[in-house]
């Protein structure tokens, strides 16, 4: 949560002209004669429905300015979000025209036309499928990686069947420079898919990384330290991200997310923080030092940026979601920032705090105010116990000035508590800054 008023309605407004623009190439010129308005209703949510769907290659093509904009998590929110709208309107198009007028059966009647009958009986399940896996891989067991290659795939489909159902209808669009301009349309939305899993990875591959250390910091927690090979490493906002792949080729299926936690100072050498969750994060603590690797990035707009006004910094985060706090942290200290910081920090139990010995170093050399919160310990525990409730952030929190920065994150339901009670304290809206690492 990031809002800057003017972008967002500059992004609402240019999504809005992109998803309808094809729509209006459809109505310039001599127009065929009406078909009645349920008829014509049905058929413009179907351009509309399938301009959506070229959209949503856009909004997941991972431009690093409009990441670093918007931040990753949002856009994917809103791919997501879109994706559900898409899928209902282009589903709407053929339940509308079939109870219009049931004649419109026939074209996914085999005996009328059989490719068209299996061509759009074929989409019609495509874009159930595209939903239902959405929603329900955890429960079906479906790895990431795969939902993710599936994803595009069907996606890829969606489009080809789309545009070749608009083109072979071509009631509206029979002039030949409008098919033109729905094929470039439809090209340049797949070629969104083409530079995020191919053209952007090729790229990478002329910049490899390679694992300099693997450093356990707690139980399943470890640090990865990457040094460029041939090359003069990465700049980076503190806070931002990078997929991570390891491996000797960057096209790799198991490509992952992770904040970078060093500082932003140090380009040549990246350390990322990752806890064993899944099947690629288990593995972390066998990867071999000397192995290679390939970071794509920095994406996001989860950052810290010391040249904005700032008069207070409050970092609220549960679990590993301290890593991009950690690269801010060691940033300021690096260049010598002197705004005061406040950092509370939840974790299931004292042990579970990682970098504790370096926060406390930075309480005693750089001010910073910390505050522990270990949600199971005995009465011995110095810090706070339970979760980051109101009272911890009534007895933490400093006064929230209108020229501070909040940066959240953890755990979702702690997000959601804490943004909501930062903004009741009167915390700008602006300046409440979150990252949600569950963004699909
Ligand atoms: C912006 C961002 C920053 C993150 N930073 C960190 C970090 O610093 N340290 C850390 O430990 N974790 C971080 N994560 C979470 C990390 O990406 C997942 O824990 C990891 O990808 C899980 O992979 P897995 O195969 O081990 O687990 P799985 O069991 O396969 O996946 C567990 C869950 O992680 C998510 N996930 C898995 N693979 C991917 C993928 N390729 N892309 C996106 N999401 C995926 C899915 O929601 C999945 O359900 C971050 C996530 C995001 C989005």
């Amino acid at each position: 949560m990031k809002l800057r008023l003017p972008h967002i309605v500059l992004a609402l407004a240019l999504y809005t002209l992109a998803v309808l623009a094809p729509l209006a190439v459809v109505l310039v010129g001599p127009l065929p004669e009406g078909r009645g308005f349920w008829i014509e209703l049905s058929i413009a949510l179907g351009f509309i429905g399938l301009a959506m769907m070229g959209a949503q290659f856009a909004l997941t093509a991972r431009f690093r300015r409009i990441s670093t904009l918007y931040g990753q998590d949002s856009l994917l929110q809103f791919h997501r979000q879109a994706g559900i709208v898409a899928v209902c309107l282009v589903l709407a198009h053929p339940v509308i025209a079939i109870i219009a007028e049931p004649a419109y059966l026939s074209f996914f009647d085999p005996r009328v036309n059989l490719p068209r009958a299996g061509a759009l009986s074929f989409v019609t399940v495509v874009l159930i499928l595209i939903v239902a896996l959405s929603i329900f891989r955890r429960q079906i067991g479906l790895s990431y990686e795969w939902w993710r290659l599936t994803h595009g795939a069907l996606g890829f489909f969606t489009l080809t069947i789309g545009l070749a159902h608009v083109l072979m209808v071509g009631h509206y669009i029979s002039p030949l420079w409008k098919q033109l301009v729905w094929i470039v349309m439809t090209v340049g939305a797949m070629g969104f898919l083409a530079r995020m899993r191919v053209l952007i990875p090729l790229t990478e591959r002329r910049r490899p990384w390679r694992i300099a250390e693997v450093r356990p910091e707690s139980t399943g927690v470890w640090t990865l330290a990457l040094e460029p090979e041939g090359h003069d490493g990465m700049r980076f906002l503190p806070g931002q991200f990078v997929w991570l792949t390891v491996s000797d080729s960057p096209l790799s299926l198991q490509q992952h997310p992770f904040s970078i936690a060093s500082s932003a100072d140090s380009l040549r050498r990246i350390e990322l923080t990752i806890k064993e969750l899944g099947d690629f994060t288990s593995t972390i603590g066998q990867i071999q030092p000397g192995a290679r690797a390939f970071l794509e990035g920095p994406y996001g707009g989860f950052a810290f940026q010391d040249d904005v006004r700032c008069d207070g910094l409050v970092f609220i985060v549960g679990g590993i979601g301290i890593t991009p706090v950690m690269s801010m942290l060691r940033t300021i200290r690096d260049r010598g920032v002197t705004t005061p910081a406040t950092l509370i920090y939840g974790a299931p139990a004292p042990d579970k705090f990682v970098f504790r010995d370096e926060l406390e170093a930075m309480v005693r050399e750089s001010g910073l105010k910390l505050t522990l919160v270990a949600e199971n310990a005995d009465e011995a525990w110095p810090g706070e116990r339970g979760l980051i409730d109101e009272g911890v952030l009534d007895r933490s929190l400093p006064e929230l000035g209108e020229h501070i920065h909040a940066f959240i994150c953890g755990p979702e339901a702690m997000m959601d508590a804490v943004e909501h009670s930062l903004l009741r304290r009167g915390a700008p809206l602006g300046r409440i800054h979150s990252e949600r690492f569950n963004i699909v």
